[in-house]
Protein backbone atom coordinates (compact mmCIF):
# COMPACT_ATOMS: atom_id res chain seq x y z
CA UNK A 1 0.00 0.00 0.00
CA UNK A 2 0.88 3.42 -0.68
CA UNK A 3 3.37 5.81 1.45
CA UNK A 4 2.68 8.66 3.46
CA UNK A 5 0.99 11.71 1.59
CA UNK A 6 -2.43 12.04 2.32
CA UNK A 7 -4.99 13.15 -0.38
CA UNK A 8 -8.21 14.38 -0.15
CA UNK A 9 -11.15 12.56 -0.39
CA UNK A 10 -12.54 14.25 -3.54
CA UNK A 11 -9.32 13.74 -5.62
CA UNK A 12 -9.80 10.07 -6.41
CA UNK A 13 -9.96 9.82 -10.15
CA UNK A 14 -11.20 6.54 -11.62
CA UNK A 15 -11.39 7.46 -15.25
CA UNK A 16 -11.25 3.42 -16.68
CA UNK A 17 -13.65 2.04 -14.63
CA UNK A 18 -16.93 1.28 -16.10
CA UNK A 19 -20.24 1.97 -14.67
CA UNK A 20 -22.01 -1.00 -13.00
CA UNK A 21 -24.35 -3.18 -14.84
CA UNK A 22 -27.22 -5.04 -13.40
CA UNK A 23 -26.08 -8.82 -12.60
CA UNK A 24 -26.85 -11.88 -10.76
CA UNK A 25 -25.16 -13.11 -8.10
CA UNK A 26 -23.44 -16.26 -7.16
CA UNK A 27 -24.42 -19.13 -5.30
CA UNK A 28 -24.78 -19.23 -1.73
CA UNK A 29 -22.21 -21.64 -0.76
CA UNK A 30 -21.33 -23.40 2.56
CA UNK A 31 -17.87 -22.10 3.34
CA UNK A 32 -17.95 -23.91 6.80
CA UNK A 33 -15.28 -26.42 7.13
CA UNK A 34 -12.62 -23.90 5.27
CA UNK A 35 -13.22 -20.92 7.63
CA UNK A 36 -12.93 -23.51 10.74
CA UNK A 37 -9.57 -24.54 9.63
CA UNK A 38 -8.25 -21.36 8.42
CA UNK A 39 -7.57 -20.16 11.80
CA UNK A 40 -5.83 -17.34 13.62
CA UNK A 41 -2.94 -19.60 15.06
CA UNK A 42 -2.62 -20.91 11.30
CA UNK A 43 -2.25 -17.51 9.64
CA UNK A 44 0.00 -16.61 13.12
CA UNK A 45 2.74 -18.90 12.09
CA UNK A 46 3.10 -18.08 8.80
CA UNK A 47 3.43 -14.46 9.99
CA UNK A 48 5.99 -15.63 12.66
CA UNK A 49 7.97 -17.11 9.91
CA UNK A 50 7.87 -14.13 8.07
CA UNK A 51 9.20 -12.43 11.06
CA UNK A 52 11.70 -14.29 11.47
CA UNK A 53 13.03 -14.30 8.11
CA UNK A 54 13.40 -10.58 8.20
CA UNK A 55 15.08 -10.70 11.56
CA UNK A 56 17.68 -12.87 9.92
CA UNK A 57 17.92 -10.51 6.83
CA UNK A 58 18.66 -6.49 8.10
CA UNK A 59 14.92 -6.40 9.09
CA UNK A 60 13.27 -6.34 5.42
CA UNK A 61 11.93 -8.60 3.13
CA UNK A 62 12.18 -5.95 0.08
CA UNK A 63 11.92 -7.70 -3.11
CA UNK A 64 15.61 -7.71 -4.97
CA UNK A 65 17.00 -8.34 -0.94
CA UNK A 66 18.02 -11.22 0.82
CA UNK A 67 14.75 -11.15 2.92
CA UNK A 68 12.30 -11.22 -0.44
CA UNK A 69 14.40 -14.67 -1.46
CA UNK A 70 13.78 -16.18 2.09
CA UNK A 71 10.30 -15.33 2.20
CA UNK A 72 10.24 -16.99 -1.58
CA UNK A 73 11.69 -20.45 -0.22
CA UNK A 74 9.42 -20.11 2.24
CA UNK A 75 5.88 -19.83 0.63
CA UNK A 76 7.06 -22.31 -2.30
CA UNK A 77 8.36 -25.00 0.37
CA UNK A 78 4.65 -24.23 2.44
CA UNK A 79 2.66 -24.72 -0.62
CA UNK A 80 4.89 -27.89 -1.96
CA UNK A 81 3.97 -29.68 1.48
CA UNK A 82 0.22 -29.12 0.62
CA UNK A 83 0.74 -31.04 -2.56
CA UNK A 84 0.80 -27.88 -4.77
CA UNK A 85 3.26 -27.87 -8.46
CA UNK A 86 4.52 -24.48 -7.76
CA UNK A 87 5.61 -22.05 -10.27
CA UNK A 88 8.29 -19.18 -10.01
CA UNK A 89 8.02 -16.51 -12.45
CA UNK A 90 11.03 -14.37 -12.39
CA UNK A 91 11.19 -10.89 -14.07
CA UNK A 92 13.83 -7.71 -13.94
CA UNK A 93 12.68 -4.65 -12.10
CA UNK A 94 14.23 -1.07 -11.55
CA UNK A 95 15.64 -1.35 -7.88
CA UNK A 96 15.23 2.07 -6.23
CA UNK A 97 16.94 2.21 -2.14
CA UNK A 98 18.26 6.07 -1.03
CA UNK A 99 21.23 5.72 0.63
CA UNK A 100 21.25 8.63 2.66
CA UNK A 101 18.25 10.78 3.08
CA UNK A 102 17.78 13.66 0.52
CA UNK A 103 19.22 17.59 0.81
CA UNK A 104 17.74 20.71 -0.46
CA UNK A 105 18.62 23.79 0.32
CA UNK A 106 19.37 27.85 -1.19
CA UNK A 107 23.08 28.51 -1.23
CA UNK A 108 22.38 32.22 -2.78
CA UNK A 109 21.38 35.09 -1.83
CA UNK A 110 20.69 33.29 1.58
CA UNK A 111 21.50 30.25 2.76
CA UNK A 112 18.45 28.37 3.55
CA UNK A 113 18.06 24.39 4.89
CA UNK A 114 14.34 23.34 3.56
CA UNK A 115 12.66 20.37 4.50
CA UNK A 116 12.77 17.52 1.46
CA UNK A 117 12.45 14.14 0.49
CA UNK A 118 13.20 12.10 -2.87
CA UNK A 119 10.72 11.24 -4.85
CA UNK A 120 10.71 7.40 -5.88
CA UNK A 121 13.47 6.58 -8.80
CA UNK A 122 15.14 9.86 -8.52
CA UNK A 123 18.66 10.17 -10.17
CA UNK A 124 21.50 10.13 -7.76
CA UNK A 125 23.88 13.02 -7.33
CA UNK A 126 24.52 16.58 -5.78
CA UNK A 127 23.76 19.55 -8.04
CA UNK A 128 24.51 23.12 -7.15
CA UNK A 129 22.74 25.45 -9.99
CA UNK A 130 20.51 27.96 -11.07
CA UNK A 131 17.09 27.73 -10.13
CA UNK A 132 14.79 28.35 -12.84
CA UNK A 133 11.01 27.75 -12.60
CA UNK A 134 8.67 26.82 -15.21
CA UNK A 135 6.71 29.78 -16.76
CA UNK A 136 3.27 28.85 -15.57
CA UNK A 137 2.99 27.64 -11.75
CA UNK A 138 0.46 29.34 -10.00
CA UNK A 139 0.57 31.77 -6.83
CA UNK A 140 -1.49 31.87 -5.15
CA UNK A 141 -2.56 28.30 -5.83
CA UNK A 142 -6.34 28.87 -7.08
CA UNK A 143 -9.46 26.67 -4.29
CA UNK A 144 -9.26 23.79 -6.70
CA UNK A 145 -6.00 22.17 -8.12
CA UNK A 146 -5.13 23.66 -11.86
CA UNK A 147 -1.38 24.35 -12.04
CA UNK A 148 0.11 22.28 -15.09
CA UNK A 149 2.92 23.55 -14.28
CA UNK A 150 5.50 21.50 -16.49
CA UNK A 151 2.89 19.22 -18.54
CA UNK A 152 4.32 20.84 -21.68
CA UNK A 153 8.29 21.03 -23.20
CA UNK A 154 7.29 24.56 -23.51
CA UNK A 155 6.91 25.09 -20.13
CA UNK A 156 10.39 25.47 -19.75
CA UNK A 157 13.06 27.86 -20.36
CA UNK A 158 15.88 26.02 -22.12
CA UNK A 159 18.58 25.35 -19.39
CA UNK A 160 21.86 26.36 -20.14
CA UNK A 161 24.40 24.12 -22.00
CA UNK A 162 27.19 24.90 -20.04
CA UNK A 163 26.07 25.96 -16.10
CA UNK A 164 24.28 23.83 -14.51
CA UNK A 165 20.67 24.46 -13.53
CA UNK A 166 18.02 23.53 -11.78
CA UNK A 167 13.87 23.34 -12.41
CA UNK A 168 11.28 24.49 -10.40
CA UNK A 169 8.06 22.64 -10.60
CA UNK A 170 4.99 22.87 -9.37
CA UNK A 171 2.72 19.71 -8.52
CA UNK A 172 -0.30 19.11 -10.75
CA UNK A 173 -2.51 18.06 -13.82
CA UNK A 174 -0.25 15.35 -15.23
CA UNK A 175 2.40 12.80 -13.57
CA UNK A 176 5.39 13.49 -11.77
CA UNK A 177 7.14 11.78 -14.35
CA UNK A 178 5.58 13.93 -17.38
CA UNK A 179 7.31 17.05 -15.67
CA UNK A 180 10.82 15.42 -14.82
CA UNK A 181 10.53 14.30 -18.66
CA UNK A 182 10.22 17.65 -20.14
CA UNK A 183 12.47 19.06 -17.36
CA UNK A 184 15.48 16.56 -18.59
CA UNK A 185 14.84 17.15 -22.13
CA UNK A 186 14.55 21.03 -21.74
CA UNK A 187 18.07 20.41 -20.12
CA UNK A 188 18.24 20.77 -16.50
CA UNK A 189 20.49 18.85 -14.46
CA UNK A 190 17.87 18.64 -11.54
CA UNK A 191 14.37 19.37 -10.48
CA UNK A 192 12.72 20.32 -7.21
CA UNK A 193 8.86 19.66 -7.51
CA UNK A 194 6.74 21.39 -4.84
CA UNK A 195 3.10 21.24 -3.81
CA UNK A 196 0.31 22.67 -5.19
CA UNK A 197 -0.81 24.57 -2.47
CA UNK A 198 -4.34 23.81 -3.01
CA UNK A 199 -6.44 22.42 0.76
CA UNK A 200 -4.93 19.28 1.43
CA UNK A 201 -1.66 19.60 -0.90
CA UNK A 202 0.44 22.06 0.93
CA UNK A 203 2.64 19.53 2.80
CA UNK A 204 6.10 18.95 1.90
CA UNK A 205 5.57 16.25 -1.36
CA UNK A 206 5.90 12.86 0.29
CA UNK A 207 5.33 9.25 -1.30
CA UNK A 208 5.49 10.17 -4.60
CA UNK A 209 6.97 8.48 -7.25
CA UNK A 210 8.52 9.22 -11.00
CA UNK A 211 7.62 5.64 -12.16
CA UNK A 212 10.28 4.63 -13.11
CA UNK A 213 14.44 5.90 -13.00
CA UNK A 214 14.80 9.14 -13.73
CA UNK A 215 18.41 10.56 -15.55
CA UNK A 216 18.56 13.50 -13.17
CA UNK A 217 18.44 14.01 -9.16
CA UNK A 218 14.34 15.25 -8.30
CA UNK A 219 13.32 16.04 -4.78
CA UNK A 220 10.08 17.27 -3.13
CA UNK A 221 9.23 20.64 -1.00
CA UNK A 222 5.84 21.83 0.38
CA UNK A 223 3.96 24.40 -0.93
CA UNK A 224 5.27 27.16 1.08
CA UNK A 225 8.81 26.74 0.53
CA UNK A 226 7.75 26.44 -3.22
CA UNK A 227 6.77 29.99 -3.24
CA UNK A 228 9.43 30.78 -0.85
CA UNK A 229 11.73 29.93 -3.84
CA UNK A 230 9.63 30.93 -6.59
CA UNK A 231 9.66 34.58 -5.51
CA UNK A 232 13.40 34.11 -4.62
CA UNK A 233 13.57 33.67 -8.90
CA UNK A 234 11.23 36.87 -9.43
CA UNK A 235 13.42 39.09 -7.44
CA UNK A 236 16.87 37.67 -9.04
CA UNK A 237 19.69 34.90 -9.42
CA UNK A 238 19.23 32.56 -6.84
CA UNK A 239 21.58 29.28 -6.86
CA UNK A 240 20.11 26.20 -4.80
CA UNK A 241 21.81 22.65 -4.02
CA UNK A 242 19.89 19.32 -4.69
CA UNK A 243 21.20 16.03 -3.10
CA UNK A 244 20.54 12.59 -3.71
CA UNK A 245 22.38 9.82 -2.22
CA UNK A 246 20.18 6.77 -4.35
CA UNK A 247 21.15 3.04 -5.54
CA UNK A 248 18.96 2.63 -9.08
CA UNK A 249 19.75 -0.43 -10.28
CA UNK A 250 18.13 -3.65 -12.82
CA UNK A 251 17.31 -6.34 -9.80
CA UNK A 252 15.80 -9.79 -10.69
CA UNK A 253 12.37 -11.20 -8.61
CA UNK A 254 9.72 -13.40 -8.67
CA UNK A 255 6.27 -14.03 -8.34
CA UNK A 256 5.28 -17.46 -6.93
CA UNK A 257 1.80 -19.14 -8.43
CA UNK A 258 0.23 -22.39 -7.50
CA UNK A 259 -2.63 -23.73 -9.40
CA UNK A 260 -5.33 -26.11 -7.61
CA UNK A 261 -4.81 -29.63 -8.90
CA UNK A 262 -8.59 -29.74 -9.40
CA UNK A 263 -11.31 -27.37 -11.17
CA UNK A 264 -11.77 -26.20 -14.84
CA UNK A 265 -8.69 -23.90 -15.64
CA UNK A 266 -10.69 -21.95 -17.80
CA UNK A 267 -12.39 -20.40 -15.78
CA UNK A 268 -9.67 -19.37 -13.21
CA UNK A 269 -9.91 -17.35 -9.54
CA UNK A 270 -6.29 -15.29 -9.22
CA UNK A 271 -5.95 -14.91 -5.52
CA UNK A 272 -3.35 -12.58 -5.09
CA UNK A 273 -1.59 -11.18 -2.30
CA UNK A 274 2.19 -9.34 -2.38
CA UNK A 275 4.88 -10.85 -0.67
CA UNK A 276 7.51 -8.20 -0.91
CA UNK A 277 7.85 -5.60 2.18
CA UNK A 278 9.35 -2.10 1.66
CA UNK A 279 12.60 -1.84 3.01
CA UNK A 280 11.76 -0.11 5.82
CA UNK A 281 10.90 -2.86 7.65
CA UNK A 282 9.93 -6.52 7.68
CA UNK A 283 6.08 -6.20 6.58
CA UNK A 284 3.98 -8.19 8.76
CA UNK A 285 0.90 -6.34 8.34
CA UNK A 286 1.68 -4.93 4.78
CA UNK A 287 1.47 -7.31 3.53
CA UNK A 288 2.89 -10.46 5.66
CA UNK A 289 -1.33 -11.18 7.34
CA UNK A 290 -2.39 -10.76 3.02
CA UNK A 291 0.59 -13.68 2.26
CA UNK A 292 -0.15 -15.67 5.34
CA UNK A 293 -4.08 -15.45 4.88
CA UNK A 294 -3.87 -16.25 1.45
CA UNK A 295 -1.19 -19.38 1.82
CA UNK A 296 -3.56 -20.90 5.17
CA UNK A 297 -6.28 -20.52 2.42
CA UNK A 298 -4.34 -22.60 -0.06
CA UNK A 299 -2.93 -25.26 2.72
CA UNK A 300 -6.61 -25.90 4.11
CA UNK A 301 -8.20 -26.43 0.81
CA UNK A 302 -6.21 -29.11 0.10
CA UNK A 303 -6.12 -30.66 3.45
CA UNK A 304 -9.97 -30.85 3.45
CA UNK A 305 -9.57 -32.28 -0.03
CA UNK A 306 -12.23 -29.48 -1.35
CA UNK A 307 -12.35 -29.34 -5.07
CA UNK A 308 -13.06 -26.70 -6.83
CA UNK A 309 -15.56 -25.95 -10.02
CA UNK A 310 -13.08 -23.11 -11.30
CA UNK A 311 -9.35 -23.57 -10.92
CA UNK A 312 -7.92 -21.49 -8.04
CA UNK A 313 -4.76 -19.80 -8.89
CA UNK A 314 -3.47 -18.53 -5.53
CA UNK A 315 -0.66 -15.81 -6.41
CA UNK A 316 2.55 -14.25 -4.45
CA UNK A 317 3.20 -10.88 -5.87
CA UNK A 318 6.78 -9.67 -6.20
CA UNK A 319 7.92 -5.89 -6.30
CA UNK A 320 4.41 -4.66 -5.25
CA UNK A 321 5.99 -1.62 -3.46
CA UNK A 322 8.05 -0.65 -6.07
CA UNK A 323 4.76 0.03 -8.47
CA UNK A 324 2.83 -3.39 -8.41
CA UNK A 325 5.43 -4.61 -10.63
CA UNK A 326 5.10 -8.01 -10.11
CA UNK A 327 1.32 -8.34 -10.67
CA UNK A 328 1.49 -6.06 -13.77
CA UNK A 329 3.80 -8.43 -15.40
CA UNK A 330 1.66 -11.38 -14.54
CA UNK A 331 -1.02 -9.67 -16.40
CA UNK A 332 1.61 -8.33 -18.93
CA UNK A 333 3.04 -11.85 -19.66
CA UNK A 334 -0.61 -13.40 -20.72
CA UNK A 335 -2.23 -13.41 -24.34
CA UNK A 336 -5.65 -12.17 -25.03
CA UNK A 337 -7.06 -15.52 -24.78
CA UNK A 338 -5.29 -16.73 -21.25
CA UNK A 339 -6.23 -12.90 -19.89
CA UNK A 340 -9.84 -14.01 -21.27
CA UNK A 341 -9.30 -17.56 -18.87
CA UNK A 342 -9.26 -15.03 -15.68
CA UNK A 343 -12.66 -14.32 -14.84
CA UNK A 344 -11.98 -13.18 -11.28
CA UNK A 345 -9.24 -11.29 -9.39
CA UNK A 346 -9.22 -11.85 -5.59
CA UNK A 347 -6.16 -9.05 -3.47
CA UNK A 348 -5.56 -9.22 -0.02
CA UNK A 349 -3.26 -6.67 0.96
CA UNK A 350 -3.33 -5.57 4.96
CA UNK A 351 -5.70 -7.46 6.93
CA UNK A 352 -4.60 -7.43 10.31
CA UNK A 353 -4.00 -3.94 10.95
CA UNK A 354 -4.22 -2.61 14.93
CA UNK A 355 -6.85 0.36 14.54
CA UNK A 356 -8.90 -1.89 11.61
CA UNK A 357 -11.79 -1.52 9.78
CA UNK A 358 -13.61 -3.75 7.56
CA UNK A 359 -12.93 -2.51 4.04
CA UNK A 360 -14.09 -3.63 1.02
CA UNK A 361 -13.33 -2.81 -2.45
CA UNK A 362 -16.28 -0.53 -3.80
CA UNK A 363 -16.78 -3.04 -7.01
CA UNK A 364 -20.32 -1.60 -7.48
CA UNK A 365 -19.31 2.23 -6.89
CA UNK A 366 -21.79 3.11 -4.28
CA UNK A 367 -19.26 5.62 -2.59
CA UNK A 368 -17.87 6.81 -5.72
CA UNK A 369 -19.05 10.65 -6.50
CA UNK A 370 -19.54 9.37 -10.18
CA UNK A 371 -20.62 5.97 -9.50
CA UNK A 372 -17.56 4.42 -11.49
CA UNK A 373 -17.33 1.11 -9.64
CA UNK A 374 -14.94 -2.22 -11.15
CA UNK A 375 -15.22 -4.12 -14.21
CA UNK A 376 -18.62 -5.52 -14.73
CA UNK A 377 -18.58 -8.67 -12.07
CA UNK A 378 -16.67 -6.19 -9.55
CA UNK A 379 -20.44 -5.69 -7.59
CA UNK A 380 -21.17 -9.19 -7.57
CA UNK A 381 -17.32 -9.63 -5.79
CA UNK A 382 -18.07 -6.96 -3.39
CA UNK A 383 -21.58 -8.89 -2.54
CA UNK A 384 -19.87 -11.88 -1.61
CA UNK A 385 -17.95 -10.44 1.46
CA UNK A 386 -20.84 -7.84 2.34
CA UNK A 387 -23.47 -10.55 2.44
CA UNK A 388 -21.36 -12.77 4.19
CA UNK A 389 -20.31 -10.05 6.83
CA UNK A 390 -23.60 -8.83 7.37
CA UNK A 391 -24.87 -12.64 7.81
CA UNK A 392 -21.87 -12.51 10.79
CA UNK A 393 -23.05 -8.68 12.00
CA UNK A 394 -20.04 -7.58 11.21
CA UNK A 395 -20.40 -3.53 9.77
CA UNK A 396 -18.42 -3.18 6.32
CA UNK A 397 -17.10 0.06 4.44
CA UNK A 398 -16.54 0.57 0.95
CA UNK A 399 -12.68 1.72 -0.29
CA UNK A 400 -12.37 2.60 -3.63
CA UNK A 401 -10.27 1.48 -6.88
CA UNK A 402 -7.40 3.77 -6.69
CA UNK A 403 -4.72 1.88 -8.22
CA UNK A 404 -2.99 1.19 -4.76
CA UNK A 405 -2.88 -2.14 -4.95
CA UNK A 406 -1.98 -5.44 -7.08
CA UNK A 407 -5.94 -5.69 -8.64
CA UNK A 408 -4.83 -2.66 -11.07
CA UNK A 409 -3.32 -4.34 -13.41
CA UNK A 410 -6.23 -6.54 -13.46
CA UNK A 411 -8.84 -4.74 -13.95
CA UNK A 412 -6.93 -2.51 -16.31
CA UNK A 413 -7.65 -5.09 -18.96
CA UNK A 414 -11.37 -5.79 -17.99
CA UNK A 415 -10.92 -8.45 -14.92
CA UNK A 416 -13.59 -8.33 -12.57
CA UNK A 417 -11.61 -8.22 -8.86
CA UNK A 418 -12.51 -7.40 -5.56
CA UNK A 419 -11.16 -7.95 -2.03
CA UNK A 420 -10.29 -6.68 1.54
CA UNK A 421 -8.13 -3.77 3.09
CA UNK A 422 -7.90 -3.36 7.22
CA UNK A 423 -6.35 0.33 6.64
CA UNK A 424 -3.16 1.90 6.18
CA UNK A 425 -1.74 5.14 7.16
CA UNK A 426 -4.83 7.13 7.27
CA UNK A 427 -6.62 8.21 10.06
CA UNK A 428 -9.76 6.47 11.71
CA UNK A 429 -12.96 8.86 11.91
CA UNK A 430 -15.48 9.43 14.73
CA UNK A 431 -17.61 7.54 12.71
CA UNK A 432 -15.87 4.63 11.78
CA UNK A 433 -14.87 4.26 15.48
CA UNK A 434 -18.32 4.33 16.91
CA UNK A 435 -18.75 1.75 14.60
CA UNK A 436 -15.13 -0.59 14.58
CA UNK A 437 -13.91 0.70 17.84
CA UNK A 438 -10.45 1.37 18.11
CA UNK A 439 -9.24 4.76 18.10
CA UNK A 440 -10.55 7.65 16.59
CA UNK A 441 -7.79 10.21 15.14
CA UNK A 442 -5.33 7.59 14.96
CA UNK A 443 -4.36 5.80 11.82
CA UNK A 444 -5.66 2.46 10.80
CA UNK A 445 -2.12 1.01 10.96
CA UNK A 446 0.42 3.39 12.93
CA UNK A 447 3.50 1.23 12.07
CA UNK A 448 2.42 1.07 7.89
CA UNK A 449 5.91 0.83 5.96
CA UNK A 450 8.55 1.04 9.33
CA UNK A 451 10.28 -1.20 10.99
CA UNK A 452 8.05 -1.78 13.67
CA UNK A 453 5.73 -3.59 11.31
CA UNK A 454 6.21 -6.25 13.27
CA UNK A 455 4.75 -9.55 14.82
CA UNK A 456 3.38 -7.04 17.64
CA UNK A 457 1.66 -4.31 14.85
CA UNK A 458 -1.19 -7.01 14.34
CA UNK A 459 -5.26 -7.17 15.52
CA UNK A 460 -5.97 -10.72 15.69
CA UNK A 461 -9.73 -10.04 15.87
CA UNK A 462 -8.75 -8.50 12.37
CA UNK A 463 -6.85 -10.96 11.49
CA UNK A 464 -9.66 -13.59 12.51
CA UNK A 465 -12.85 -11.70 10.58
CA UNK A 466 -11.08 -11.18 7.74
CA UNK A 467 -9.26 -14.32 7.41
CA UNK A 468 -12.21 -16.31 7.91
CA UNK A 469 -14.07 -13.42 4.84
CA UNK A 470 -10.95 -14.41 2.72
CA UNK A 471 -11.44 -17.56 2.50
CA UNK A 472 -15.48 -17.94 2.16
CA UNK A 473 -14.67 -15.24 -1.06
CA UNK A 474 -11.91 -18.05 -2.63
CA UNK A 475 -14.56 -20.94 -1.72
CA UNK A 476 -17.66 -19.25 -3.15
CA UNK A 477 -16.00 -17.87 -6.20
CA UNK A 478 -14.39 -21.23 -6.62
CA UNK A 479 -17.28 -23.38 -6.06
CA UNK A 480 -20.20 -21.30 -7.38
CA UNK A 481 -22.18 -22.59 -10.33
CA UNK A 482 -23.67 -19.25 -10.84
CA UNK A 483 -21.71 -16.59 -13.20
CA UNK A 484 -21.66 -12.73 -12.52
CA UNK A 485 -23.96 -12.55 -14.90
CA UNK A 486 -27.78 -12.58 -16.11
CA UNK A 487 -26.87 -15.26 -19.13
CA UNK A 488 -24.95 -17.58 -16.36
CA UNK A 489 -21.92 -16.90 -17.80
CA UNK A 490 -18.21 -16.29 -16.05
CA UNK A 491 -16.38 -14.20 -18.78
CA UNK A 492 -14.23 -11.48 -18.89
CA UNK A 493 -15.18 -8.46 -19.41
CA UNK A 494 -13.34 -7.49 -22.34
CA UNK A 495 -10.43 -5.05 -22.50
CA UNK A 496 -10.85 -1.72 -21.47
CA UNK A 497 -8.41 1.42 -21.60
CA UNK A 498 -4.88 0.92 -19.07
CA UNK A 499 -5.67 2.98 -15.79
CA UNK A 500 -4.26 6.26 -16.77
CA UNK A 501 -6.89 8.17 -14.38
CA UNK A 502 -5.13 6.32 -11.23
CA UNK A 503 -3.73 8.65 -8.65
CA UNK A 504 -1.33 5.72 -7.69
CA UNK A 505 0.79 3.67 -8.79
CA UNK A 506 0.61 0.97 -5.87
CA UNK A 507 2.46 2.24 -2.65
CA UNK A 508 2.97 6.21 -4.18
CA UNK A 509 0.98 8.93 -5.69
CA UNK A 510 1.83 9.20 -9.17
CA UNK A 511 0.25 12.76 -9.51
ZN1 LIG B 1 0.72 -3.55 0.65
Amino acid sequence: MRARALLGAGAVVAAMLVPVTAASAVDDVNTNKLRKSVTVNGILAHERALQRIANNNDGTRASGTPGYAASVDYVKKELKKAGYKVTEQQFEFPYYQEVTPATLSQVSPSTVPYETESLQYSGSGTVTGTLVATVNAVIPATPAPSSSSGCAAGDFVPASATEPQVALIQRGTCTFAEKVANAVAAGYDAAVVFNEGNPGRTDLLSGVTLGGPAAIPVVGASYADGVELYNATQAGPVSVQVGTNIINETRTTSNIIADSPKGDPAKTVVVGAHLDSVLEGPGINDNGSGTSVVLETAIQMQKLKIKPRQQVRFAFWGAEESGLLGSEHYVASLTDPQLSTIYANLNFDMLGSPNYVRFVYDGDGSADPEGLGGPAGSAQIESVFTDYFAGQGLATSPTAFDGRSDYGPFIAVGIPAGGLFSGAEDLKTAEEAAIYGGTAGEPYDACYHQACDTTNNLSTAALNELGDAAAHAVMTLATTKSGFFEDGSRRAAPKVAPADGFMYKGSHLIR
